[in-house]
């Protein structure tokens, strides 16, 4: 089985081969850590979790996976200056709150994620070779400035297929010092009114990087001078992309063997952005959505697809979701469900995935072994049940989207269960004594055994049938806490006796 990828740079779907065997070296352009992230920010990251999954799981790779943190640029100190508040302290609040959606969505920490500050050596290396082979200049200005210069480069354009001709200036530093105004900036001399903290020393003078000097540097000290797979959002084809290609090959490297690119989500057809509010952040999403619902709406569409998101948007994933829980459930009452090895994962599962990571395909054969799954429990035969909750469960996993995965804390696994059972009978106990005690008129103990339970995180309410108990707000992980509230309600056994004499 052969996987198939869509190589933005020769704009045809290859044949994947690793330039090591059986080892894959991946750099993925993460986020410029200058706002919380909403979910069009972190599509990228779901997308390539799925690449990530699948190279590991259904080709068995040893994948490298690094992805960047730009924490410094000049956004990052604008909003920082406008917020009368330390750079570093934004951008590493915002790193943050990035890590933890990432978390929340379960995508696979990256085996490594350099900061743009923490790379100027190897930025500066970078430059000096540039300089040297007549591909870079320092702007004779003497703002500090360091370019690319280009026309030296004939090959600048070919990721994107453009001209030198038809493409548009540079604006990212002032073009008085380009040879040409298409130069780009490797390096920015520092300004007057920017913080002394956002500046090294060169030998070019004291400054900050520019953007696509640092994913150059950072993907060669940690990937080596080439690598299998450069991935990041659409947008960044031209010009981040093109100029990161320019001047790593410029300095002679191999650097990346295959590009690959995510469609965006949308709003209204266009790109999500700033403008839209806080409400698709990925946090404040959180608090009305399961993780699992939302990581299944982001990777149930094709990663080169746009996403349009309206309002409504999740119910769709929230049903896929259930159903599948709905059989995993079923058949878990019938015996263990032991997930498949990669080896026997359905061939129409693998078929779609190594047809550059067809989900919608996948996920048609997963809800396929689903309805399978269900008609063969109709039919009492376990057998074929729980080997098609196998191939579920293995399948779901390898798109980062299995329900009976620990990382959910659904309360969904045979583990949970059974802890929940546990906990409802010694809680019961204690609610049937305190019921003892109140009528023996023994308040003091009542109080008592009510206090206890309340110091463990146990909310106790009174009802005419009876005392009802849940765990308190606080005490609970975030998790359930995007679950539905009345889940973790319970009625005693003494309410139940009510309820039963009432009916
Ligand atoms: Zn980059």
């Amino acid at each position: 089985m052969t996987l198939r990828l869509f190589d933005t740079a020769t704009r045809e779907l290859r044949d994947f081969t690793p330039r090591e065997a059986g080892k894959v070296g991946m750099y993925i352009c993460g986020l410029t850590t200058q706002g919380a992230p909403h979910i069009g920010h972190i599509r990228f990251a779901v997308a390539f979790d799925v690449l990530r999954r699948w190279l590991e799981t259904g080709h068995g790779y040893d994948v490298t996976l690094v992805r960047n943190v730009t924490d410094i640029d000049d956004k990052v100190l604008r909003k920082a200056a406008e917020a009368g508040e330390p750079w570093f302290a934004l951008t590493y609040r915002n790193e943050r709150l990035t890590s933890q959606a990432l978390d929340a969505l379960g995508v696979v920490p990256a085996t490594y994620e350099p900061r743009a500050t923490g790379h100027v050596p190897d930025m500066v290396t970078l430059m000096e070779t540039l300089v040297e082979k007549g591909h870079a200049y320092a702007a004779p200005d003497g703002s500090g400035d360091v370019y690319f210069d280009v026309r030296s480069w004939p090959d600048y354009g070919s990721l994107t297929g453009q001209s030198l001709d038809d493409m548009a200036n540079a604006d990212d530093a002032d073009p008085r010092g380009k040879r040409d105004p298409r130069d780009f900036a490797l390096w920015k001399g520092r300004k007057a009114d920017e913080p002394e903290s956002a500046s090294w020393p060169t030998p070019f003078g004291p400054g900050r990087p520019g953007w696509h000097l640092e994913c150059s540097a950072m993907a060669r000290r940690w990937l080596g001078d080439e690598f299998d797979i450069h991935g990041g959002g659409i947008d960044l084809r031209f010009p981040h992309h093109e100029n990161e290609q320019a001047q790593s090959r410029a300095a002679g490297l191999g650097f990346a063997r295959y590009w690959l690119h995510n469609a965006w989500v949308t709003v209204k057809g266009q790109k999500m952005g700033k403008s839209l509010g806080n409400a698709l952040e990925v946090r404040h999403l959180l608090e009305e959505t399961r993780p699992l619902v939302l990581r299944y709406y982001l990777t149930a569409a094709h990663y080169r697809s746009m996403i349009e998101y309206h309002a409504g948007s999740l119910d769709e994933a929230a049903g896929a979701v259930e159903r599948i829980e709905g059989f995993l459930e079923r058949a878990s009452r019938r015996g263990a469900i032991e997930p498949v090895a990669a080896a026997d994962l359905p061939a129409a599962f693998v078929a779609s995935m190594d047809d550059d990571l067809g989900v919608s395909g996948a996920l048609a054969v997963v809800h396929d072994t689903v309805r399978a799954g269900n008609s063969a429990l109709d039919e009492d035969d376990d057998e074929a049940a729980l080997s098609a909750a196998a191939a579920v469960v293995a399948m779901t996993e390898v798109l980062g989207v299995n329900p009976l995965a620990a990382h959910w804390g659904s309360g969904s696994s045979r583990e949970d269960a059974a802890a929940e059972l546990a906990l409802e009978a010694l809680v019961r106990a204690q609610l049937d004594a305190r019921q003892v005690a109140r009528q023996e008129r023994d308040f003091e103990r009542a109080d008592e055994i009510r206090d206890t339970l309340t110091a463990v995180g146990i909310e106790i309410t009174d009802t005419p049938s009876g005392a009802q108990w849940s765990l308190a707000r606080q005490a609970r992980s975030d998790a359930d806490q995007a679950a539905d509230p009345t889940d973790t309600t319970h009625t005693t056994s003494a309410a139940r006796g009510a309820e039963k004499a009432q009916g």
